[in-house]
């Protein structure tokens, strides 16, 4: 069978993800689907898979995604007439020690947050359930009783079949080889079996998948690592429908498997493979058996199986997985090619993630929107910085052997640090700062006063930085704190219709004069927020962008890719060129007068250009903490002489450098919302509280305003509120249950501690808000604690109100 000439998508890669979303992209929206797969469907990573089949995930559009894999796998058969293989036998984690045992608390609440039922359960009952384990060492056990297992050669050929009834076509033995393009669009998938024009490509070429992103110039940053687990004789008295079980204390799992067990593991000393090309062919291949290596697992084993002593292995399968810097895959659409999808990186939870994975890339390509928040998988996370293989390389192995430790909170990577420095680095270093990093820049998180230690202590209750932080916080609302913003991203856009495709793409009316910055979201065309970001006018033709940190490629891509197309602007990336100051509390004011000839007596939500230190730095009245402040973005080389002027006449005044996390405390006190977790492309500004800096009324067309007005004056489904308890010891996190007299009413996006009202501080969407009275309490950690609601800020720095 030779290729077509033309096809609406190609799929190429014919594992379970390739399968998954030509399955859905045949059935669902009746494309025109061709599916390529070099050699044999699953001979990738697919067939050797061990197939435990886990749902629940630290997001809950994540875990949406994993419950519809499971959903389709139990009908799937019935669909198609090909087993899948599938059993809800359930899944049990164990937990052996304090640390373990409280993140099984917050596990098995944000469990019933996602609305699953993950039961708490004693040894005895873990005993009772699995009479071979060995639990005289357990604490307890999670116990998640819709988990379960299958085969993903199964799976993969049901799906494939399934595709086929709907009219996809599968060409095995044809290898894509490159693509042509027109200019960042690509017109033809060249094969070894000739050319096919199409409108789009996904590429789901599992480990294969960097290799297939750069004949297209996009960067897809995962890594291949070796992953084994073994096969064993029949155990007797194993029941075939025993829970799988995840030991991570010992750094292991189990599957039943024709009697005998399925059993891997997670080292903390990875093996990657190459950091090249795959080596070609690679089809239905293993490497050779690693006993040595896998000895840490087999030890671990026997020690929770004893049984496994005396029964022999039947197989070793050591394969390759592709792996990612965070742990997460990788979705959506790439940002530097306009049509190209990808879903790969599944590091070892691709037959879990298959089912749904392939859904939301199909509704992905086929309307050019993600259909529901999938920022933590989403491939615009990643940046320059991705395309560096060796670093990508080490940030993969650390993170795989973070797989299974306790995941304490606020944990930072340790590889490959150090990549972004700000000029200001070693001044924040000689102050004490303890950095963090993000989208690799170091950034201060907090500072360690002298004699303190000078590094995160983690734990499971308040951790070392607690005080210090406080101190810092604190120091912002009496007097002047400094940040080093300097990470923020930066773009300019520029050209005469400027101002007119940004106020398409802008939910706020960004047409002001020159002088003013607007605070704005943007929005998808249900209405949810996609970018939220303020925007400074330079001149008539010049408009300067702000956003966090991580959004960086993803703010750019979306910007770009939805300027009209005959309008005169483009978007640039001037992050780097810039340095930013935060110079924000009372007695900024004093300080920032002090430095400049220039008058800084302009209006909120202005800037102006001030001559600081012999550089012309764009001082922007705006605020992300609640003080009188300005973010002061200058030429990058420049910042250097700007801090030290700043702290020379702020040294009176208190002025101190502030870090990340008194930046959280304060943000939430005043109830900013973050991007990312308080508002997502699932949350519309008027569910945000933010649906004053959305242009309705001005009757100018923008990006999402059909979806508002479809909305506009009914009732709100859910609203953004603020929590407070009183229970001084609670840890807020994110993710806790909200209940509303008894009832499931919501769970937090974001939680954390506010020191200026002395209170544990959670944000969170309260379901069917109206009325908004009622007794509420959060499930922290799995215990029922009183709490407040709020929907004006617990903080007014005009008259100092503490409202908690
Ligand atoms: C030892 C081991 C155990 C695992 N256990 C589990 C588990 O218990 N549960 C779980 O959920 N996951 C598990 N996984 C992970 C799972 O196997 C993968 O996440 C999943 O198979 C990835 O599927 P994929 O479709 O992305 O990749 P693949 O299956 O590798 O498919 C990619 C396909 O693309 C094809 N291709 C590449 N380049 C080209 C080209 N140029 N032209 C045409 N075709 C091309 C390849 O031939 C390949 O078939 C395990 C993995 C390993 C290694």
């Amino acid at each position: 069978m030779t290729v077509p000439a033309h096809a609406q998508f190609v799929v190429i890669g014919g594992g379970i993800i390739g399968c998954s979303t030509a399955y859905h992209l045949a059935k669902d929206h009746k494309a025109d689907v061709v599916l390529l797969e070099q050699g044999k469907l699953t001979s990738g990573s697919t067939w050797h898979a061990a197939g435990l089949v886990g749902q629940l995930r630290s997001s809950a559009s994540i875990t949406q995604v994993l419950k519809r894999s499971v959903e389709l796998y139990k009908t799937l058969e019935a669909e198609t007439g090909l087993a899948t293989g599938w059993k809800m036998t359930g899944c049990l984690r164990l937990a052996t020690n304090d640390d373990r045992w409280t993140e099984f608390k917050r596990l098995a609440t944000t469990a019933r947050s996602f609305g699953m039922d993950m039961e708490l359960i004693s040894p005895a009952e873990v005993k009772r359930m699995w009479p071979l384990l060995e639990t005289s060492d357990l604490i307890g056990a999670s116990w998640l009783p819709t988990d379960g297992q299958a085969s993903p050669s199964d799976i993969t050929q049901s799906l494939a079949r399934g595709a086929r009834m709907h009219g996809a076509k599968i060409h095995e033995s044809v290898r894509v080889t490159g693509f042509e393009m027109d200019g960042a669009r690509i017109v033809a998938v060249l094969t070894t079996d000739g050319r096919i024009a199409c409108e789009t490509v996904i590429n789901c070429g599992g480990q294969w998948a960097r290799e297939i992103g750069a004949m297209a110039g996009i960067t897809v940053p995962l890594q291949p690592v070796k992953h084994q687990y073994i096969v064993t004789e029949k155990l007797d008295g194993l029941s075939p429908d025993v829970a799988t079980i995840r030991d991570p204390d010992r750094r292991t799992y189990f599957k039943e498997e024709v009697g005998g067990l399925v059993m891997g593991g997670y080292e903390p000393d990875p093996i990657s493979w190459t950091t090249g090309d795959i080596p070609r062919p690679f089809e239905f291949q293993l490497f050779d058996d690693d006993w040595e290596h896998f000895e840490q697992h087999l030890t671990q084993a026997i020690a929770r199986v004893p049984a496994l002593e005396t029964t022999g292995v039947r197989q070793m399968i050591n394969g390759p997985e592709s792996f990612t810097p965070d742990g997460n895959f990788i979705l959506g659409a790439a940002p530097e090619c306009t049509n190209m999808y990808v879903g790969a990186g599944f590091n070892a939870f691709g037959i879990a993630s298959g089912g749904g994975a392939g859904w939301a890339l199909a509704e992905w390509a086929v309307r050019g929107e993600a259909p529901l928040d999938l920022w933590v998988v989403d491939i615009r996370r990643f940046s320059a910085l991705h395309r560096d293989r060796d670093w990508v390389n080490e940030r993969t192995l650390e993170a795989y052997g973070k797989h299974y430790t306790v995941g304490f909170p606020h944990e930072e990577y340790e590889s490959g640090r150090n990549r972004i420095v700000s000029p200001l680095y070693d001044r924040l270093k000689a102050a004490g700062a303890v950095f963090g990093s993000k989208l690799g820049w170091e950034r201060p998180n907090w500072f360690a006063p002298a004699g303190a230690v000078a590094h995160d202590v983690y734990s499971m209750g308040r951790q070392n930085w607690f005080g210090p932080v406080g101190d810092e916080h604190r120091l912002v609302r009496h007097k002047a704190g400094l940040f080093d913003q300097s990470s923020f991203a930066k773009y300019e856009v520029t050209g005469n219709d400027a101002a007119a495709a940004l106020n398409w793409i802008a939910a706020n009316n960004i047409d002001k004069p020159v002088g003013r910055l607007t605070y704005t979201q943007m929005l998808n065309s249900r209405g949810g927020i996609e970018c939220d970001l303020t925007i400074s006018r330079l001149a008539d033709d010049r408009f300067y962008i702000v956003t966090g940190t991580g959004f960086r490629t993803h703010d750019l891509a979306w910007i770009r890719e939805h300027i009209p197309s005959g309008l005169d602007a483009k978007v640039d990336d001037v992050t780097e060129a810039f340095g930013t100051l935060s110079l924000m509390g009372p007695t900024a004011v004093s300080v920032l007068a002090a430095v400049t000839k220039d008058s800084i007596d302009f209006p909120f939500g202005q800037f102006r250009i001030l001559q600081i230190a012999g550089h012309p730095v764009r001082a922007l009245r705006v605020t992300y903490v609640g003080e009188k402040g300005w973010e002061l973005h200058m030429p990058i080389k420049g910042i250097g002489d700007v801090y030290d002027a700043l702290m020379q006449v702020g040294l009176s005044a208190g002025l101190r450098p502030v870090g990340y996390r008194a930046l959280e405390s304060l943000r939430l006190e005043k109830g900013y919302r973050a991007w990312g977790s308080d508002i997502t492309p699932n949350d519309t500004p008027f569910e945000a509280g933010l649906g004053w800096a959305v242009k309705l009324k001005s009757g100018i067309p923008f990006m999402g305003r059909d979806a508002l007005l479809a909305l506009q004056g009914k009732p709100m489904k859910k609203q953004l509120a603020t929590f407070t308890t009183d229970r001084e010891d609670v840890v807020l996190l994110g993710r806790e249950t909200i209940l509303r007299n008894d009832e499931f009413a919501g769970y937090l996006t974001s939680g954390g501690y506010g020191y200026t009202i002395g209170k544990p501080i959670g944000l969170g969407y309260v379901r069917h808000p109206e009325p908004a009275t009622g007794d509420y309490e959060l499930v922290v950690a799995n215990e029922r604690v009183k709490a407040r609601i709020h929907f004006e800020p617990l903080y007014d720095p005009q008259n100092l109100k503490v409202k908690a």
